[in-house]
């Protein structure tokens, strides 16, 4: 194997070479040019790449290993997440009476998947305190769109024309979206100098106008919106809602609920928060809390529940309709499921509680090393910036990169807006002390290095198979096409 770089599967094509052979045809066999327009058959594909199954299998393993995951290493991804989940949960999705269901099997059939969607709607609206769960959205921004299309129906109904929606400056990008694609206008809330809203800057733009504010608790700086009852109180005094972007839920859940704090509608990240590995584009799974005034307008289908027996409601007035074909992503469900069963009351508080005490742990140990803009207990996450560093010319893509080479996944970096050269650490609570005490150590590390060595630090990564790569030539001159022939430059091959 050629050191450093993996070849391309094209690249390792010998013509005749093949790694399947098909089984004997058990049919008659019928010339397609007969049956088929002119020119509707290839004689070939072009470029397709003939290998063995060895070939195929060492190719692909190969760069699986160049994968960084959670089950590698450390992943401290803010707001994201990243925890270990458990390979029972794993398991339980793949029992073959799940995995195996199909989505048009008659309900008489599916009784046990249909009960099991019941249930686990129970248990988020118990941990939420909401009054009703649908399971639809396949992700934490379709939750957010489904949200806001039932508060836009519940004003159409109700005569009103409020038309905008408040928004903090802390907020994840889909929130905004999720408004303006419901038809919503956005008014953007500044936060105080302590990172969190203030009631005084609710008071200020709330209207009748407004149809909600939506809000993210805790925020994306980490830190617990001390107010939120005064806010919501506010929003309600005026006839608004209060949406909560519940995806990242791990510091609350077992804990408090969002329901008792004056939030109407909330959406979970059952990839985050509830035991599905996420990261690597889906599938997703983002159920939706609402309180009673909004249940008219919940997604269909329903699942009812009538003595014993599970059944699907379609014919609902209200309702926006349907969010996703059939029912949502029903594996993640079931994963989710597993882990509420897994943890039970108990478990599920204190990983709230250890996602808290852990990310305080690295708040306090690295404070000092890096510029830490709000010192404050945080929740399950905590944010730096780079500020102490920038004297050195060293910045948070430096530190970040350079964590690599000490074997870590890089926090989250540049975000949120707010906080110039942010550094969002957000270690779970699936971490041990030894493991949070090494990269710490990392951390102290690479401060020292950026006094002593800032050279070392521009050019990180030095121990990964791809070194620093060049992100602005990357988004300019993307290279998307295999063209046929080896590339003379490896580095063009992005
Ligand atoms: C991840 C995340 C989202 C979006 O969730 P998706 O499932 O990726 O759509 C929204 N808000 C916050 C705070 C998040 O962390």
């Amino acid at each position: 194997m050629e050191k450093g770089r993996e070849l391309l599967i094209f690249e390792r094509s010998s013509p005749g070479r093949t790694g399947v052979r098909p089984p004997t045809a058990d049919v008659p066999e019928v010339d397609l040019d007969k049956v088929l327009p002119k020119g509707a058959v290839r004689g070939d594909i072009e470029g397709f790449p003939e290998v063995s199954e060895l070939d195929c299998v060492r190719h692909f393993t190969r760069l699986s290993n160049e994968n960084f995951g959670v089950d590698t290493g450390f992943y401290p991804l803010g707001s994201c997440t990243m925890k270990y989940n458990p390979k029972v949960c794993e398991d339980a999705s793949r029992l073959s009476g799940f995995s195996r269901l199909h989505p048009y099997e008659p309900e008489g059939l599916c009784q046990g998947a249909l009960e099991l969607m019941h249930e686990l709607e129970g248990y988020l609206a118990e941990i939420s305190g909401m009054d009703a769960v649908t399971l639809q959205p396949a992700a934490g921004a379709q939750g957010e769109l489904g949200g806001m299309l039932m508060i836009a129906a519940y004003f159409r109904d109700k005569g009103e024309a409020r038309r905008k929606v408040l928004i903090p400056d802390t907020a994840h990008g889909t929130n905004p979206a999720s408004c303006r694609l419901a038809g919503f206008d956005v008014v953007e809330v500044r936060s105080s100098r302590d990172g969190i809203l203030t009631p005084e800057a609710i008071e200020r733009l709330m209207d009748d106008g407004c149809a909600a504010l939506m809000l993210t608790n805790p925020n994306t700086l980490g830190l617990f919106e001390d107010n939120i009852e005064k806010i919501a109180s506010i929003v309600h005094s005026k006839g608004g809602f209060v949406y909560c972007d519940g995806a990242n839920l791990n510091a609350l859940m077992g804990v408090a609920r969002l329901g008792d704090m004056g939030v109407d509608l909330v959406q979970f990240n059952l990839h985050k928060t509830f035991s599905t590995p996420h990261g690597g584009g889906g599938p997703g799974s983002g159920p939706l809390g609402v309180k009673k005034a909004l249940e008219p307008y919940l997604p269909v289908p329903r699942i009812r529940k009538n003595g014993d027996e599970y059944s699907l409601e379609f014919d609902r007035e209200r309702s926006i309709g349907r969010l996703k074909a059939f029912y949502g992503n029903f594996s993640v469900m079931v994963r989710a499921y597993a882990y509420i069963r897994l943890m039970g009351a108990e478990g599920l508080k204190r990983v709230g509680e250890m996602a808290v005490l852990n990310a305080n742990y690295l708040k306090e140990r690295l404070k000092g090393h890096f510029h830490l803009p709000h010192d404050r207990t945080c929740m399950h996450e905590c944010v730096f910036t780079d500020r102490l560093q920038r004297r050195y010319g060293v910045t948070t893509l430096d530190i970040a990169k350079r964590l690599m080479d000490y074997g870590f996944h890089p926090p989250t970096i540049y975000f949120p807006l707010v906080v110039d050269g942010a550094l969002m650490i957000e270690p779970t609570e699936t971490e041990s002390l030894q493991t949070l005490d090494e990269f710490i150590e990392a951390m102290k590390r690479i401060a020292k290095e950026a006094e002593e060595d800032p050279h070392l630090l521009k050019n990180a990564p030095h121990t990964t198979g791809t070194a620093r790569v060049d992100e602005t030539r990357a988004a300019r001159e993307p290279v998307l096409r295999w063209t046929g022939s080896p590339p003379t430059n490896p580095d063009h091959c992005t």
